[in-house]
């Protein structure tokens, strides 16, 4: 089919195009209306239209597909593999969503999941969804501090958790935390469920709050526990934004636009069938981990991969041996992953069978070039890189192989998805802006199904946060963009993270482009700090693909990227400073904080830091500028 022909349909005629779109799931009673826009910016897909999203994950495939595997959960931190069809994933859920009834979580109950990749978070998450409770999973990773913010701002029923995560072989015990940040909250949950994999036993329970999963699954043992039919735009997950550019968003999604959007996507984008298997890298606490690693693949009947351990362990063959084993077809990943990767030889990669991969998918920051052509080339296989927010839940800029299979244009996600209306407009005028010229990405409502509904309990946050830019109601994305002569988009970057020295309007991300394409750089952050002069100048923060250069050799890097900059860019652009750094500091999902470097740089307070990663790259930069002022 060809793209430009469905895109227009779903853009000109989204009522007869959505209509048509929500045949792919299954409806307990049919939707009345396809789309109420009457509260603009809010609006509701398939009113009055009920359906579930476990029964469209789970039970509808039971029939044809009883016996196929519906989740393989391979974890190089426990060393289990899990194997799971789809008929022990409907008892698992069944179990899970009677324990939960126990627990007396009821419809629109908020529960909050905090646990690694394993198989019980997305049991946790198809149970709620069963019975109507509202989960908010919360990255593992994340410290009580984090985790109590997100308790208060959801105040749940009840808090999942594990004993313990693993990293690189270390356990880390979650218990503690889930303690702190239940002492920390105001409204903290009145039970914690915890789930025991054997890592961390030996922790005091709280009499009355705390209670383990394997007795109350014992004791439910082959529960039967009916559907719960919802109203298409009743609330289906929380989910918080990164926190790259500051406070986190509670993120609501629906249920009926979300489960179409999802089996749309399975098909247009991700080019898998039922019966086909999907892996994606993510973590289950992530958008693409809850639209790519359970609801879209499980919906579409595939068999899903979730993987628990580093990309490099027990070597960085991992994820191509598991693509083998399991006969992959759509790998989705992030950049940050495959940049991981590009440290180690090609031959992880090309030692292994891949006759049945035909995509990577790559999603959740800019895909520089170098990187892109070195995976590209390593496999051999379209390497598409699609942009999209926690806002969207799925992609909004992308190729669709499934549909219509166009060149890969390194640097770019491609167009607009389908039923996404979307422009470039100039920021200060509000109109659209021309070919390869710079502007804000923005999106017209109403919000295409799949996309958020709201922010959690705060209406106002949700227009003032992204549809109070411009005179004309629009949703900004708030990064920039520009479109080519093809219609194809590039990000530039966040509309935070553009430089303006001496008059002249640099985005970061082109900077950076230039910066890494220098062999001897990894990773390179671009930030703009102050300057009398100027106004602005560009600085650099890199790391080298050589972590043990010496003094001489990182002079040399940092002359070279200065100078790529000005061959590319022009003198304009040249970076003031570089300075070369063992780790970049980055959020939990793997974005550079450019917003702390510039803080740091300028000599201000960085900021939230709630979702860093690792403190110690903060301390590298603090001591890189210390050293040469
Ligand atoms: P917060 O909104 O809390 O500051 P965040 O924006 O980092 O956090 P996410 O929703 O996880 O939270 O990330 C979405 C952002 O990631 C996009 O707005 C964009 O800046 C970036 N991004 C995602 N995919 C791509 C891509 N393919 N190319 C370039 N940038 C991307
Ligand atoms: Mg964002």
């Amino acid at each position: 089919m060809d793209y430009e022909e469905v895109y227009r349909r779903s853009i000109d005629e989204p009522e007869a195009f959505w209509a048509e779109e929500a045949k792919r799931i299954h409806w307990h009673v049919s939707p009345q209306q396809i789309l109420d826009y009457s509260n603009p910016p809010f609006r509701r897909w398939f009113v009055g239209g009920q359906t579930n999203l476990c029964y469209n994950a789970v039970d509808r495939h039971l029939e044809e597909r009883g016996d196929q595997l519906a989740l393989v959960v391979v974890s190089t931190e426990t060393g289990v593999t899990r194997e799971i069809t789809y008929r022990e994933l409907h008892r698992e859920v069944n179990a899970f969503a009677a324990v939960l009834q126990r627990l007396d979580v009821a419809r629109g109950d908020r529960v909050v999941i905090y646990m690694p990749n394993m198989a019980e978070a997305v049991f946790a998450m198809l149970a709620c969804a069963r019975i109507g409770a509202v989960h908010s999973v919360v990255f593992g990773g994340f410290a009580a501090h984090n985790l109590a913010l997100r308790i208060d701002d959801a105040e749940p029923e009840l808090l999942i958790t594990a004993d313990a995560g693993s990293r690189g072989g270390r356990v880390i015990p979650y218990k503690p935390l889930v303690d702190e940040a239940c002492a920390r909250a105001k409204s903290p949950p009145p039970h914690v469920l915890i789930v025991s994999r054997g890592l961390h036993d030996a922790q005091p329970r709280i009499d009355g709050r705390d209670v383990d999963y394997a007795t109350l699954r014992a004791e439910v043992g082959d529960a039967d526990v009916p559907v719960e039919w919802l109203e298409s735009n009743e609330p289906s997950y929380l989910l918080y934004t990164s926190g790259t550019t500051g406070k986190p968003k509670g993120v609501q999604r629906d249920v009926g636009g979300y489960a179409v959007a999802m089996a749309q996507s399975m098909r247009t984008i991700f080019d898998c069938a039922p019966g086909q298997v999907m892996f994606s890298t993510s973590d289950v606490g992530w958008a693409v981990g809850h639209s790519y690693n359970v609801y879209a693949p499980l919906i579409g009947g595939c068999t899903s991969v979730l993987y628990e351990g580093l990309p490099v362990n027990p070597d960085p063959g991992i994820w191509w041996s598991l693509c083998e084993k399991y006969g992959v077809r759509t790998l989705f990943s992030s950049p940050t992953a495959i940049r991981v990767l590009k440290k180690h030889d090609v031959s992880h990669i090309r030692d292994h069978d891949l006759s049945q991969l035909a995509y990577l998918f790559l999603a959740g920051e800019p895909l520089d070039e170098p990187t892109a052509t070195w995976i590209s080339e390593a496999l051999g296989k379209p390497v598409i890189d699609n942009y999209w927010q926690t806002e969207t839940g799925w992609p909004a800029l992308t190729l669709l192989p499934g549909l219509d299979m166009r060149p890969v244009r390194f640097g770019s996600p491609g167009f607009p998805n389908l039923g996404y209306r979307m422009k470039v407009i100039d920021e200060g005028t509000g109109e659209t802006v021309g070919p390869n010229q710079k502007g804000v990405l923005v999106i017209e409502p109403p919000l295409p199904p799949g996309c958020m509904s709201t922010i959690w309990r705060d209406d106002r946050r949700f227009i003032d946060s992204y549809f109070s830019h411009f005179n004309e109601l629009l949703y900004s994305s708030l990064d920039w963009a520009i479109r080519d002569d093809d219609g194809y988009t590039f990000i530039l970057g966040r509309t935070d993270d553009v430089i303006n020295v001496a008059g002249h309007r640099l985005g970061t991300r082109e900077i950076e482009e230039v910066v890494s394409s220098c062999p001897a750089v990894a990773e390179a952050a671009v930030i703009g700090v102050a300057d009398e002069l100027k106004g602005q100048v560009p600085i650099v923060f890199a790391t080298l693909r050589d972590m043990a250069a010496d003094a001489g050799a990182r002079d040399q890097a940092a002359r070279d990227m200065q100078r790529a900059v000005d061959a590319s860019l022009g003198a304009v652009a040249r970076p003031a400073r570089v300075y070369i750094v063992n780790a970049l500091p980055k959020t939990r999902s793997g974005k550079l904080l450019r917003r702390s470097l510039q803080a740091l740089a300028q000599g201000q307070d960085p900021g939230d830091l709630s979702t860093l990663d690792d403190p110690g790259a903060l301390d590298e930069v603090r001591r890189a500028l210390a050293g040469s002022d």
